[in-house]
């Protein structure tokens, strides 16, 4: 149940395709990114922790779901937290 400013946040997150293939792998114009939702910082951060995943880096083998968030993050040498706060800057905001 989003509010529209949070449907608009949401697409714009969305829009900066999938982080691991932007940031990590150097892969300009990344696919279309799907939401995923970290939890875990839920509490701690002020805005919405999502990350912007293909599905590939989100459910697929090699993904965050595939591989589990410990593995994810060996695997891509990030934590979820500085992906996040890559997402954020790429937003080009700090966030209130
Ligand atoms: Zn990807
Ligand atoms: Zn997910």
């Amino acid at each position: 149940m989003a509010t529209k400013n949070e449907k608009i946040a949401l697409n714009q997150i969305a829009e900066l395709g999938c982080i691991i293939c932007s940031e990590i792998l150097g892969i300009e114009g990344g696919s279309a990114a799907e939401l995923h939702h970290c939890r875990r910082y839920g509490a701690v951060r002020a805005t919405s922790p999502i990350l912007p995943l293909c599905p590939e880096h989100h459910r697929g083998n090699i993904g965050l779901h595939g591989l589990g968030v410990k593995r994810f993050e060996r695997e891509y040498k990030i934590s979820c937290e500085e992906l996040l706060e890559r997402v954020s800057q790429k937003l080009g905001k700090d966030d209130k």
